[in-house]
């Protein structure tokens, strides 16, 4: 294997699970996404333990995503983020894929593809757009779509969704604008009704409201990042603390590098692209197998303080550009770190990691999701912590 990795706590993943479930009424249920590789985490693992720990849906942005899971003998409902191209539609359906619909074409594609895998109520979701502007029919036409599905003859209302564009938020302006999606989502539930028609599942509780917002549980909630250990948005663990609310979620990936290279280094030399760092003494640098290709990218070391990665618990600057398979860190004067040593470039605190994977969303600008993504799944392999 690789000595470039991520280690996946397992522990942790069915660990923020419970946490989530203890914020539910018994009757909800929970559907996890595990989207994207579960957000870098290994969608095929974080499946299995999912379905353990009793969840009702699993959440896909393709069908690829679904066949891998069913692949792998996952047999619970699997629900559709994403739209899908009209030639994997059949596909979709044989592998019991429950899409979000909401117009003529989509609903007539899987209409005419459940018709061709011989079924006959084929579970589809609505989705509504209540102000993310993304996919979804608007709250006064929900009705109109949902007699359309019931009357294709080959479908049936599994569900009905939206979703928040700022529900993670702590603006008031913000604030209100979920308050207000909220209010459209009832209204186009109450218009689906008006048609005599059974909505299904109703959902539209993202991380933070699942946490937050009990009210807007409905039926099931539909969180993500926060089963991988990351507080969402401008939320943190002090704020659910404050509110009597508190929740414990533990990072579930850390990201690892084996010291590949202990290199002397005199003062004066130069490290990496653009020769941007130049050793002012003499010291010692770590040459690590991680770089952009693996999802260490260029801006990690370019904003802020840089980035410091952990080795045997002590922080090390790295230093000079981020390349595409490497990086270099300074050790100064420390000449205990041995080659093939660990170093933890981010990850929870059992990982050793000096900084989370949260602190480098922070400190370069985005969001804790882009880390774990930004992971490739082809290049850095994973192993599994139970
Ligand atoms: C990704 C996604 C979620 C989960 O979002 P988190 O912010 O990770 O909780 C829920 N619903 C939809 C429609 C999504 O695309």
């Amino acid at each position: 294997m690789r000595p470039t990795f991520t280690r996946i706590y397992l522990n942790n993943f069915k660990h923020n699970l419970k946490q989530i479930r203890a914020k539910l009424k018994a009757d909800t249920k929970i559907c996890i996404a595990v989207k994207a590789d579960a957000y870098g985490h290994g969608a095929v693992e974080c499946a299995k333990k999912a379905v353990e720990e009793g969840v009702d849906f699993l959440a896909i942005a393709a069908v690829s995503e679904g066949i891998e899971l069913r692949n792998a003998g996952i047999k619970i409902p699997l629900l559709m983020l994403s739209l899908c191209n009209p030639d994997e539609v059949l596909t979709a359906v044989e592998n019991d894929i429950t899409p979000l619909v909401f117009d003529d074409e989509y609903i007539e594609l899987f209409a005419e593809a459940s018709r061709k895998a011989g079924r006959k109520e084929y579970k589809v979701h609505l989705a509504v757009d209540t102000g993310m502007g993304r996919i979804g029919c608007y709250p006064e036409e929900a009705g109109v779509f949902a007699r359309k599905i019931s009357e294709s003859g080959f479908l049936k209302m599994g569900g009905i969704c939206t979703h928040f564009a700022a529900a993670d938020s702590l603006k008031e302006e913000d604030r209100k604008y979920t308050q207000h999606q909220f209010e459209l989502f009832l209204s186009a539930v109450e218009n689906v009704k008006k048609e005599g028609i059974d909505p299904g599942i109703r959902h539209c509780a993202n991380s933070v409201l699942t946490l937050d917002q009990p009210e807007m549980h409905l039926d099931m909630c539909r969180p993500g990042i926060i089963a991988y250990g990351y507080y969402p948005g401008d939320m943190n663990r002090e704020y659910f603390e404050k509110k009597g609310n508190a929740v414990d979620l533990k990072p579930v990936m850390a990201f690892v590098a084996r010291v590949a290279a202990v290199r002397k280094f005199k003062k004066g030399k130069c490290i990496s692209y653009g020769c941007t760092w130049m050793a002012h003494e003499d010291t010692n640098i770590a040459v690590l197998p991680a770089g952009y290709a693996d999802g260490i990218f260029r801006r990690f070391n370019q904003t802020g303080e840089g980035l410091k990665v952990a080795i045997d618990g002590k922080a090390y600057p790295v230093r000079g550009r981020i390349c595409m398979d490497q990086c270099m860190v300074d050790l100064g004067k420390n000449t205990s770190v041995k080659r093939w040593d660990e170093a933890v470039i981010f990850g929870p605190a059992e990982s050793g990691a000096v900084v989370s994977a949260q602190e480098i969303a922070d400190a370069t600008g985005t969001i804790s999701y882009e880390i774990t993504c930004g992971v490739d799944k082809y290049r850095v392999p994973k192993v599994f912590v139970e």
